[in-house]
């Protein structure tokens, strides 16, 4: 995304390294339509965080993301209305943009095909650069933004909200499932509930995409593979089982349809994460000249940067880019105050995101509780 937003900004010649050949993987991802709002009021849309958006936000600054994203030119705009529609696979993203980047005229991209090091990505800087790793949640430079022997993960505030499993399927009839639909469905299932997150496919309108997060301990995590199928949960786990089929079942009585395929089960810690510094700004200290990033802005973006669980974070990530690639764009702004704004505005993006993401987990907290009085009283803390 960011190669594609510097592309077209004069000026620049952007050097992409990318160690995949292809890209491969299947899930299906689910984009923000804050992503193409035209408004503040549509930026703001949303039931969990619109508040935020105005406490957190100066409204200078959402004039300003607006601005940028109405001059995103046409072809590229075009694909992020498209992918904001529903459901869609993630490496039709990864493909399309990439198809993008190539197909344009004046390409002013060079692509290099290397698994890149720390070291190497520090040995090719030469004066003038700007460095952003996007290498997803195992940022590669992350632990090198701080200067001196950090123990390895200090860059990261990591705070882990949950273990779930993520289920997900494909429905054979339209379906959707509102808050009312996701407690009586679950009211049979007391320790165990599938909270389905719904949305139809955009490509032929008749199939629903279900994704379904159930709640897991840290001791049903650990003995679980990384991936699996129904039949494994169901064999191994029949508890955690039951509640999705229960759910499934109900699904079904109610709409006539069908599975189409396999249930497809992950297991994944949720967590919310930022870096510390998302760029070299340390390294500008006096007395840690000679270092490669003194002399050279580095920015994080994407996972590399920050990362949410619910589905947030390549919103989140495309977000922060289309923030860099306008700053990058002004030229005549200092290297110390570049890295100063967009340390701020991605915290101010991890604010957000963070109230967001304890909101959402709160609220599933408490609808666990909802048949249970006390034990929900227990977790308001009214004051
Ligand atoms: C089960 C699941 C479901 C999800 N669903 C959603 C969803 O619905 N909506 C949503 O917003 N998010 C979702 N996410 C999160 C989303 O997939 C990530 O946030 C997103 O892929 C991050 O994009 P990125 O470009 O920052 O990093 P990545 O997608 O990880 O890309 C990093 C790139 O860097 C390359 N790379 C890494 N290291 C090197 C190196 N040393 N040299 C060269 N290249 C390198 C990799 O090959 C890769 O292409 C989901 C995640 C999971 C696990």
């Amino acid at each position: 995304m960011l190669a594609a937003l510097l592309q077209s900004t004069e000026g620049l010649t952007v050097r992409l390294y990318e160690k995949r050949r292809e890209y491969t993987r299947t899930r299906m991802v689910q984009l923000a339509p804050y992503l193409v709002a035209d408004s503040v009021e549509s930026y703001r849309a949303d039931a969990i965080d619109g508040d935020s958006v105005a406490a957190i936000f100066d409204p200078s600054e959402l004039d300003e993301g607006l601005a940028f994203r109405q001059s995103i030119p046409s072809d590229l705009r075009g694909l992020l209305e498209s992918w904001t529609q529903g459901f869609c696979p993630l490496n039709t993203i990864e493909r399309s943009l990439s198809d993008l980047i190539d197909a344009r005229g004046s390409n002013g991209v060079e692509r290099t095909e290397a698994v890149v090091t720390a070291e190497d990505a520090m040995a090719i800087l030469e004066p003038g650069d700007i460095l952003i790793d996007s290498t997803g949640s195992r940022s590669l430079l992350r632990d090198h933004l701080v200067p001196g022997d950090a123990p390895e993960g200090a860059n990261t505030l990591n705070v882990r909200l949950e273990y779930a499993l993520v289920v997900t399927f494909l429905y054979g009839q339209p379906y959707d499932c509102n808050e009312y639909c996701k407690y009586y469905k679950n009211l049979e299932s007391p320790r165990y509930k599938f909270i389905p997150m719904v949305s139809r496919t955009h490509y032929d309108g008749s199939v629903s995409h279900v994704t379904g997060i159930v709640n897991i301990s840290a001791d049903e995590y650990e003995a679980m593979p990384t991936r699996f199928d129904g039949q494994w949960l169901r064999d191994n786990f029949p508890g955690v089982a039951e509640s999705m089929d229960r759910f499934i079942g109900k699904i079904k009585e109610e709409t006539q349809g069908e599975i189409l395929g396999e249930l497809e089960i992950v297991r994944i810690p949720l967590d919310l994460y930022r870096a510390r510094n998302a760029t070299s700004r340390r390294w500008l200290t006096p007395g840690k000249n000679g270092h490669p990033f003194a002399g050279t802005p580095v920015f994080l973006a994407g996972d590399s940067a920050i990362g949410s669980p619910y589905f947030q974070s390549i919103s989140l990530g495309f977000e922060c880019a289309m923030y860099l690639a306008g700053l990058v764009a002004q030229r005549e702004v200092p290297v110390v105050e570049m890295l100063d704004r967009y340390e701020l505005y991605s915290y101010k993006q991890w604010l957000r995101v963070y109230m967001r993401s304890k909101t959402i987990k709160h609220n599933k907290d408490l609808f666990e509780s909802l048949d249970d009085p006390l034990a929900l009283l227990e977790k308001l803390h009214i004051y």
